[in-house]
């Protein structure tokens, strides 16, 4: 490792280029990231990189000119990037032009890609990696499955909060093809590799009990076991309910349980990913906040690279945990992300009072009434009315849920 600091002190204001390298479980290919930080951060990220069985390959001082201008956290504005600058803004393919007025703090709809291929003729992709996203002692199988989509006539393209529909190969048990499930996307519209052709998904092994037997979900065990190379019937894109807002400015609240977790990645790291930055030229600069529920430490979903994002973001993003069978919560039962909303609900609701928030939930469809609770116990605590309150986020475009 190098490490350069010079004549830096604690009241040094002056920003580090940190190089990491390596991240993830299992067969996840190492990767290099640099992140821009200030002298006081530098030894939270070197603790958190330890912790993480990470390395740290470089801490260089950054010129004074980026210096200036470059907040914690940040890339280099020099840093090359590896698409232009200027965001492709994908076509609009049976989008309605610019229907509505536009509504403050609201994400746009105007130019959102909606079913560029339906069922009947779908979009044949290939399979580019296929890994798994849990560690040892992990509850059930989740893989983090990356789809090219180079060639289409016209490109699928999308955006962060959308989903793809996925046909499985095979006939059901009339001989009948299977039909679409539909899963949220777990990438960016750049990709993972930034090439602005591929399409991630973040999907669980369906597994349950029937007489004695246990039935595997037919297309999430075609994806979980699916090999590179393979070829995939993909639809879509679909949904604007889970957009992320334009403002850079925005604060953004997430809940999520187990998968649903794709559509806070694409936006973490649309706001916190250096190489997402490079490309998106969106310099996020409000507040994030994540609850994530799982069940196992080894179950918690991209946590290393949420780890890092709080690490080298420390004013932007925070990241609460709730794991429901290793913590308890007050009552003595498992802790879920309900809990951990009732625990914090004084802060959540003064963000909530900024009309700049936005709250997203995605996964369990159970999570839903216990949100609500907590919710309302938080606004009567305040002499608000939860009832009236959530009807009126929602017509905001304010409050998103997506669950099943
Ligand atoms: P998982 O890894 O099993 O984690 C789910 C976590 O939520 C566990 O900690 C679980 O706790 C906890 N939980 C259970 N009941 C709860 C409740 N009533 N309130 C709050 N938390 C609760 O999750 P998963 O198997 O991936 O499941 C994710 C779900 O999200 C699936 O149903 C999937 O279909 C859905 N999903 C929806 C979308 C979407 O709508 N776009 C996208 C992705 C996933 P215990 O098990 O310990 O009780």
């Amino acid at each position: 490792m190098r490490v350069a600091t010079g004549r830096a002190s604690l009241s040094d204001g002056r920003m580090f280029s940190v190089v990491v390298e390596g991240y993830g479980i299992g067969r996840q290919r190492q990767a290099q990231r640099t992140f821009n930080l200030p002298f006081n951060q530098l030894q939270g990220m070197v603790q958190m990189v330890a912790r993480q069985g990470w390395r740290i390959l470089s801490v260089t001082p950054v010129e004074s000119a980026e210096n200036s201008n470059t907040p914690p956290g940040s890339v280099p504005a020099a840093a090359p990037a590896t698409q232009p600058a200027s965001e492709p803004v994908p076509a609009a393919p049976s989008a309605p032009p610019a229907a509505k007025p536009a509504v403050t703090h609201a994400p746009s709809h105007a130019a959102v890609p909606v079913n560029t291929y339906k069922p009947k003729d779908p979009f044949v992709g290939t399979v580019i990696e296929n890994y798994s996203l849990v560690g040892e002692g992990a509850i059930g199988r989740v893989n983090h499955i990356t789809f090219d989509l180079a060639g289409g006539e016209p490109q699928l393209q999308y955006l962060e909060g959308q989903s793809i529909g996925i046909i499985p190969e095979g006939t059901d048990a009339n001989g009948k093809p299977h039909k679409l499930r539909l899963y949220s996307i777990a990438s960016t519209r750049h990709g993972d590799n930034m090439a602005g052709h591929t399409v991630s998904l973040c999907v669980r092994q369906l597994q349950y009990e029937k007489d004695g037997e246990t039935i595997n979900g037919v297309c999430s065990t075609y994806l979980c076991d699916i090999e590179p190379g393979a070829k995939v019937k993909i639809t879509g894109p679909v949904g604007k309910e889970m957009l992320l807002p334009d403002d850079e400015d925005a604060n953004v609240i997430m809940l999520a349980t187990g998968t649903g977790i794709a559509p806070m990645r694409t936006y973490l790291r649309r706001m916190f990913e250096p190489t997402e930055r490079e490309t998106n030229g969106w310099h996020f600069r409000g507040k994030a906040w994540l609850f994530m529920g799982a069940p196992k430490t080894p179950n918690l979903l991209y946590d290393a690279d949420f780890e890092l994002y709080q690490s080298a973001f420390p004013d932007n993003f925070r990241y609460t945990k709730a794991i429901s069978r290793e913590q308890e919560n007050a009552r003595g039962g498992r802790m879920y992300i309900q809990d951990r909303v009732l625990e914090h609900a004084d802060e959540i609701f003064a963000m909530i009072e900024n009309p700049k928030t936005h709250v997203y939930m995605c996964g369990l469809k159970g999570m839903e009434p216990g949100i609500d609770e907590a919710m309302s116990a938080a606004a009567a605590a305040k002499g608000l009315d939860w009832a009236e309150l959530r009807p009126a986020l929602k017509k905001a475009e304010r409050w998103h849920v997506e669950t099943y």
